[in-house]
C-alpha cells in the first residue's frame, strides 16, 4: 500500500471532521426527538405525525450511529497502518473511492458482492486464499 503521509493526513482529517459532524448530528437528533415530544393533548392526526417524526428521527439516528462506528474503525486502521486496504480481499482500495468514502472498509468489487448478498459466508475464505499469495 502506497499511502503517502500527506494522503494519510488528509484522510485522517476528513475522518475526524466526519466523526465530529456525526457526533453533533446524533446529539442534535436526540435533542430534536425530546423537544418534539408533545406537551398538550393531541388529536389522532397530530399523534400520527408525531410517531412518524419519531420514527424518522430514530432511523436517522441509527444511520448516523452505523456510520460513526465505520468512521471510528477507519481511524483505527489509519493508526495501525491497514487503512486503504480492503478488509475482505486485502487489495488497495481505489483512491477516488477513498476520497469519496474515507470510512469504507471494502473495495468496490467486494462492496458490490456484499450488496448483492453473495459470498457473505466466504469472505474469510477469500482472505485466507489471499493471505497465502
Ligand atoms: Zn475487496
Amino acid at each position: 500500500m502506497t499511502l503517502t503521509p500527506q494522503a494519510r493526513n488528509q484522510y485522517e482529517t476528513s475522518l475526524l471532521q466526519r466523526q465530529r459532524e456525526l457526533e453533533q448530528g446524533l446529539t442534535h437528533t436526540v435533542k430534536q426527538a425530546l423537544e418534539s415530544a408533545p406537551e398538550e393533548a393531541q388529536d389522532i392526526g397530530d399523534q400520527a405525525v408525531f410517531s412518524y417524526q419519531k420514527e424518522m428521527l430514530f432511523t436517522q439516528g441509527t444511520r448516523h450511529h452505523v456510520q460513526l462506528s465505520q468512521v471510528r474503525k477507519a481511524l483505527q486502521r489509519i493508526a495501525d497502518g491497514s487503512f486503504g486496504l480492503c478488509l475482505h480481499c486485502s487489495s488497495p482500495i481505489d483512491s477516488k473511492r477513498l476520497q469519496a468514502l474515507p470510512w469504507t472498509s471494502s473495495c468496490i468489487e467486494c462492496q458490490e458482492r456484499i450488496e448483492k448478498g453473495e459470498g457473505k459466508g466466504d469472505i474469510s475464505d477469500i482472505r485466507n486464499a489471499n493471505a497465502g499469495a
